[in-house]
Formats: structure tokens, C-alpha cells, sequence
């Protein structure tokens, strides 16, 4: 791959070091578990977490004589996904044959595409952020390459005493290798790509994108130069599959290489492994270690053709991609670009906004759903999926606010009983007593008591106005907050003859 420098040096992106400034260059190999219900070139199911070898057809053992067969779903979400890349969809591709031996592969070989992948180049944008003022920054990063190519088994080694079994069950199982361009400059900006990238998968629902299964996951290229200068020697951290991790990992490397560097030492290419319990890299081989795979085109299969029309129709069916909502719930629904920002992250809290915004206003309900939906559950570390309240009971608290039933102030309330009880709303707020005291003659009834309780501060809010506030608060204190608040404060001008 030729190195192309498409970013100018970013002063708040650089590292200092003890001898100046440092630019850290990172790319990334990614691989994404393709979803599909049989594998890459078997009839063999892939579902995750099935007993040992239960997924396992003579091709995937790879007994002799058995022949591989395309499976033209992962063809087609291979193309998929290259168009979510905005990347260009190669007609003609070709399976090689990448040789190794590992007892994990019984094939001793790989299907892989390497000369002639099935995608090629193509670009995401990347939101940085949020800032500490609330502000995201979109940058972009380029793909090189989108290959298709199958999983190997996993040799278990904690079963037995003096034997190591292996599982095939991933063997065969497709792969895409998303390979970006060196366009990465900090961690910050791996870790936008990692999410966006997973994020634009399972828009397109071709991954799952489930990094602890081990959907998806990461070699992580470092290297450091001085700002803008000639690109330096990168290490390879290896099969990376959290985040967090990544940005810690990146951050660690960054900064060992740095440090070599200034001592005046030199970087030699290798791969590494990133030790999570340490927080730092070690080295696992050298380059010189490196495997020659002896690549040569699989003579089981043909090379790979479909036609123009053919990526066309997938094109014409492509789901909404997650740019694309953000844009449309900035112009349709008026939503600001950072509450946009937020919801579009992930697809499953996209799909929560949209259903509690259907046919109500949609900033009150991404307000509902960033600060209270989003707030309450990363404060009881749940994920969006194992929500307590579900769109719909949010919603009808929404219509509750709406109608007038209950109060702003209310709903929290009522927010966390859902939160915490379940139920339905509106029956709850019936059951409890939570409606809002909109009867006039009863919220007068207050009025005029905190009134006659009070003469002294009656005789000040004559002098100052503002001071029905104070009275206000008072009447909806004493009203456990129902009382319509609009008509508590009619009520108390009115009576305390203020205008
Ligand atoms: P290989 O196939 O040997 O791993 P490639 O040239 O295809 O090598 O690059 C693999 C990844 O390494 C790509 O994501 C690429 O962007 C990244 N990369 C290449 N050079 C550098 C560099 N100097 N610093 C950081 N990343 C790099
Ligand atoms: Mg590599």
C-alpha cells in the first residue's frame, strides 16, 4: 500500500515529548464477523456460544475431497458494507489461498482475497467528540480495502491436563477485513472510527458488531513522526477487542515509541500484544518472524463476478445509514447537531428516539431520552437493549406532559416508578394519584391559604413583584407539585393583585 498524507498536522491533536512535538499515525485492520446464517463455504450454521464441533460440516474440517461454495449472502453483505463505506464495489474478484499451519486450521490454508479484494477504496466520516463545550469535529478517514476471507477454529488449551482440543465451529465463518488508510491521528480518533465503524455495520445489519463475541476486532497500527514529516516505523497491535482498550493501548505505544525515539534509538516493525491488566504493549514477533504465506489463487473457485446491476439493486435497498439520520433529525425534527450526534450512535438508540418521536415532538423526546433514558442507564450501567422503560411507556408519559395529566416535575417521578415497578403509565398516575390539580377552585383554596399564613411577605410582593414566585413555589409545595403550575401562577398575581 502506498502511503498517501492526507491530514495536516492538528496542534491539539500532538503529543509533547521531552524533544518536542510528535504526530502519532495510526491504521487500522478490522476484522467484522459477516452476519449470516451459514458460513463463507459451508451450509454450516455459525451461531455463536454452540456446543464444541456442533457447527461443523466436512468442508469446514476440511476432509478430502470437499469443494467450497460461495455463499452469495456474504457476497451480498460484503457489497453492503462496501457501499456503507462509500467505497468502490469490485465486479471481479479472487479467493486466494493464504498458507499457514496452525492446528486451528485444518485446511492449512485460509480462503482470503489479497491481490483482488472484493472492495476497494472508500472513506467514513468520523465525529470526534464531544468536546468540553459540547461540540463534535468530524474527520475523515479512508478505507483501503474491504476483503472477504474465513475464521479459523480455536484451540482450547485449559480442558485438559496434557491435551489441547480444538473447536471448530468458527472455522469458515466469514470475515471482512476493513482496512483504513494511515488517516488516524490520535486515540481519540480510533476509538470514533471503532464506533462509527461498528456503527454503520449494524445499520446495514451486517455485522453484529458484538466486540466481547468476538464480531469485531482490531489490529491497531501505531506509529509516531514529527508533525507532518515522513511516516514512521509502525508496530502492529494485534487482536484487539474492546475500545476502551484500544485508546489505552494506542496511547501506551504512542508514548514508548516516542520515548525510544528521543533516546536515539529506532522502532523495529513488529507485532505486539496489548496486556489490559499491565496497560501496556509487549512484543509477540518481529518482522523478521513474520509469516510468508505463499499466497496463489484458490484453483477450488472462480474468481468472484457479479454484475453492475446486481450492486445496484443492494444499493436501491441499502438501509438508512447512520449519517443520514443524523441529517434528517436535524432537518425534519429540528433536533440540534449534538443531540442528533448522540442518538444516531447506536442503531438500537436510534431505533428507542424514533419510536418515542413517532407522531409527538421530537425534542422533547430526544430531551427525555438523552438526559433521562441515556442518564439512567448509564448510571445503572444498562445497555439501551435491557432499558426497564420501554418507547412506549415513555411515550405515554410524554402524551401524559402533553395533555396537561401531569406535570413536567411529575413525570420524573412517575419516570422512575415506571423505571423501577413497570406498568402502564397513564394507569399508575390514575392508581397514585399523581394527576395534576388543574381544578381551579382547589388550587385556590391553597392559594388563599399560603395568603392568609403569610401577610408580611404578601405586603413585599406588593412593593416587589417577582416575589410571587416565592408564593408559587409555596402553593406547589403544598399541592405535592399537581397543581398546574401556569394556573397556580394566574392565580397568585391575580390575587396578590400583581400583574
Ligand atoms: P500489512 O498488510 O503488512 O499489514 P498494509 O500496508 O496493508 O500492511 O497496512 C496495514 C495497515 O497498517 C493499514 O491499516 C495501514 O493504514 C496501516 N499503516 C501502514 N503504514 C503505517 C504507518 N507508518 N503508521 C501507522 N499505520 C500504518
Ligand atoms: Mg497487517
Amino acid at each position: 500500500m502506498s502511503l498517501i498524507d492526507t491530514r495536516t498536522p492538528d496542534p491539539k491533536r500532538l503529543i509533547s515529548g521531552a524533544t518536542g512535538d510528535w504526530e502519532v499515525v495510526i491504521g487500522m485492520e478490522v476484522h467484522a464477523q459477516v452476519t449470516s446464517n451459514s458460513k463463507l463455504f459451508s451450509g454450516a450454521s455459525t451461531e455463536f456460544g454452540a456446543e464444541p464441533n456442533a457447527n461443523v460440516s466436512l468442508i469446514d474440517a476440511a476432509m478430502p475431497g470437499m469443494l467450497p461454495v460461495i455463499n452469495a449472502e456474504c457476497v451480498a453483505q460484503a457489497i453492503r458494507t462496501g457501499l456503507g463505506l462509500k467505497a468502490q464495489i469490485n465486479l471481479k474478484s479472487v479467493f486466494d489461498r493464504k498458507n499457514y499451519f496452525y492446528p486451528d486450521l485444518p485446511q492449512g490454508y485460509q480462503i482470503s482475497q489479497f491481490k483482488q479484494p472484493i472492495v476497494g477504496e472508500g472513506t467514513v466520516i468520523v465525529s470526534v467528540g464531544p468536546d468540553s463545550k459540547g461540540q463534535f469535529e468530524d474527520v475523515e478517514v479512508g478505507i483501503e480495502r474491504v476483503h472477504l476471507e474465513q475464521d479459523a477454529g480455536k484451540s482450547m488449551h485449559d480442558q485438559h491436563p496434557s491435551m489441547s482440543f480444538v473447536d471448530l465451529n468458527r472455522s469458515g465463518v466469514a470475515l471482512m477485513e476493513i482496512v483504513s488508510k494511515p488517516d488516524i491521528r490520535s486515540s481519540d480518533e480510533a476509538r470514533a472510527y471503532m464506533t462509527k465503524l461498528r456503527s454503520i455495520l449494524r445499520y446495514l445489519g451486517t455485522c453484529d458488531g458484538n466486540m466481547d463475541e468476538g464480531s469485531m476486532r482490531a489490529d491497531v497500527n501505531v506509529s509516531v513522526r514529527r508533525p507532518g514529516g515522513e511516516f514512521g516505523t509502525r508496530c502492529e497491535i494485534k487482536n484487539m477487542n474492546s475500545i476502551r482498550f484500544i485508546g489505552q493501548a494506542i496511547e501506551y505505544e504512542a508514548r514508548r515509541q516516542i520515548g525510544i525515539l528521543e533516546d536515539g534509538g529506532k522502532i523495529d516493525q513488529e507485532t505486539r500484544l496489548y496486556d489490559p491488566a499491565k496497560g501496556e504493549t509487549r512484543s509477540m514477533r518481529s518482522k523478521e518472524e513474520a509469516h510468508d504465506y505463499r499466497y496463489f489463487p484458490d484453483p477450488d473457485l472462480l474468481p468472484l463476478e457479479f454484475t453492475q446491476a446486481y450492486v445496484d439493486e443492494l444499493a436501491a435497498k441499502l438501509p438508512e445509514l447512520p449519517d443520514d439520520k443524523k441529517n434528517r433529525l436535524v432537518e425534519t425534527l429540528g433536533l440540534s447537531v449534538y443531540d442528533a450526534s448522540i442518538l444516531i450512535t447506536e442503531k438500537a438508540i436510534a431505533d428507542y428516539f424514533e419510536s418515542v418521536a413517532e407522531g409527538r415532538d421530537g425534542k422533547v423526546a430526544a430531551n427525555w431520552v438523552i438526559n433521562d433514558l441515556l442518564g439512567a442507564l448509564n448510571k445503572a450501567g444498562k445497555d439501551i437493549e435491557d432499558a426497564p422503560v420501554s418507547p412506549e411507556q415513555l411515550g405515554a408519559i410524554l402524551d401524559l406532559i402533553k395533555e396537561g395529566t401531569i406535570s413536567g416535575k411529575i413525570a420524573k417521578d412517575l419516570f422512575e416508578i415506571v423505571w423501577n415497578e413497570g406498568g402502564n403509565p397513564k394507569e399508575i398516575v390514575e392508581a397514585r394519584g399523581m394527576k395534576q390539580v388543574t381544578d381551579t377552585g382547589a388550587i385556590e383554596k391553597a392559594v388563599d391559604e399560603i395568603i392568609a399564613a403569610n401577610p408580611e411577605k404578601v405586603a413585599q410582593a406588593k412593593e416587589k413583584p417577582t416575589l410571587a414566585g416565592w408564593f408559587v413555589g409555596q402553593v406547589m409545595k403544598a399541592t405535592g407539585g399537581k397543581a398546574n403550575p401556569q394556573a397556580v401562577n394566574d392565580l397568585v398575581k391575580a390575587k396578590l393583585g400583581i400583574e
